[in-house]
């Protein structure tokens, strides 16, 4: 039995807060990765079309079910709507091609990975001849009809949304026939997004936080870029108080946060340390702590898109 607890969504679904990040997990990695978080209690996994990695996250789900260890019922499995399908017509063949590559018949839950569009194509990245993303105008809550189409065939248990601010929530909320039920952005104590977070809590909807552990090593390469908190000196002395590890802090705090978290890993030791975390609680001294390392600042920025009329960011950076 996985011991990840759930969260009721608006429709109903059950959530595990906990799920397995895949982005930039390459695709010769992360057959193994998602056979070991199952095997580890992991019934969550956080994909996206864009990540040109979903027949290899479907690969390991498909094992571990063909050896009997879990069943599709027992799986959240969630992918993202990329940016070149957000006109109408072309979300539903998206989410099917999505569901050819995970390898199942349908997701529990389906996102607008943004809220800008890209010009239409094979290109996942069109470019312009002057080097520019090319992006479109299509409004996103044309996307939503198609996203909620998704929702009507069966396609999809839930849907939502990624990376969309309060306005871009409200215009959705307004004229939704199926609400969204999710919102995913960056949120680690870096950003800890607490007005989003209460904004999404008034209209009952879920905010899963990716980046969680701040990417790690890999913000430490960024110009710029703050202190991963699993390095602050406050965080280590918390860890070293419950016996746990800086990132077992972390994602403890965000849960206990109220959101959901999508620490990403290839390496069987973290997949098994990052689920761990459910056997101590952070007392209130110590969340207030974590809501001091509060910047505001932004890891995934997508510059690219800054002059766009539904970039959904007020970069001050
Ligand atoms: P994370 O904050 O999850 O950090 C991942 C990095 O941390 C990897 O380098 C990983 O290394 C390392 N790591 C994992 N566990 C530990 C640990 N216990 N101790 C030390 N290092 C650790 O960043 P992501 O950007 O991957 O975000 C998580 C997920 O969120 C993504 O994978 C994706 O699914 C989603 N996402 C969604 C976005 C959106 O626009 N909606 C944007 C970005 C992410 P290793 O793998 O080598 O172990």
């Amino acid at each position: 039995m996985s011991k990840v607890p759930t969260v009721k969504l608006n429709n109903g679904v059950e959530m595990p807060v906990l799920g397995l990040g895949t982005y930039k997990s390459q695709p010769n990695a992360v057959t193994k990765a998602v056979e070991d978080a199952i095997d580890a209690g992991y019934r969550h996994f956080d994909c996206a079309f864009f990540y040109d990695n979903e027949k290899e996250v479907g690969d390991g789900i498909q094992t571990k079910i063909k050896e009997g260890v879990v069943q599709r019922k027992d799986l959240f499995i969630c992918s993202k709507l990329w940016n070149n399908t957000h006109s109408q017509q072309s979300v539903v063949p998206a989410c099917r091609k999505s569901l050819e590559l995970l390898q199942t018949d349908y997701l529990d839950l389906y996102l607008v990975h943004w809220p800008v569009g890209f010009k239409e194509g094979d290109e996942l990245t069109p470019k312009t001849e002057d080097g520019k993303v090319a992006t479109s105008d299509i409004d996103y809550i044309e996307t939503w009809r198609g996203m909620e189409e998704c929702a009507r065939l069966g396609l999809a248990r839930a849907i939502g949304v990624s990376n969309f601010n309060h306005e871009q929530l409200e215009r959705i909320l307004s004229v939704a026939e199926i609400k969204p039920t999710v919102n995913q952005v960056e949120c680690n104590p870096n950003i800890n997004q607490k007005k989003l977070i209460q904004y999404c809590k008034e209209h009952d909807i879920v905010v899963t936080a990716y980046c969680p552990l701040g990417k790690a090593a890999e913000a430490r390469t960024k110009p710029g870029a703050p202190v991963a908190s699993m390095e602050e000196p406050g965080v280590i002395e918390i860890a070293a108080k419950y016996k746990k590890t800086p990132a077992q802090v972390v994602l403890r705090y965000l849960i206990q946060h109220g959101v959901v978290v999508i620490p990403k890993s290839i390496t069987k030791s973290r997949i098994i340390e990052n689920i761990d975390c459910f056997d101590f609680t952070l007392d209130q001294k110590e969340m207030d702590y974590f809501d001091t390392l509060n910047k505001n600042i932004r890891l995934a920025t997508f510059k690219d898109c800054k002059d766009h009329k539904y970039f959904p960011f007020n970069l001050e950076y």
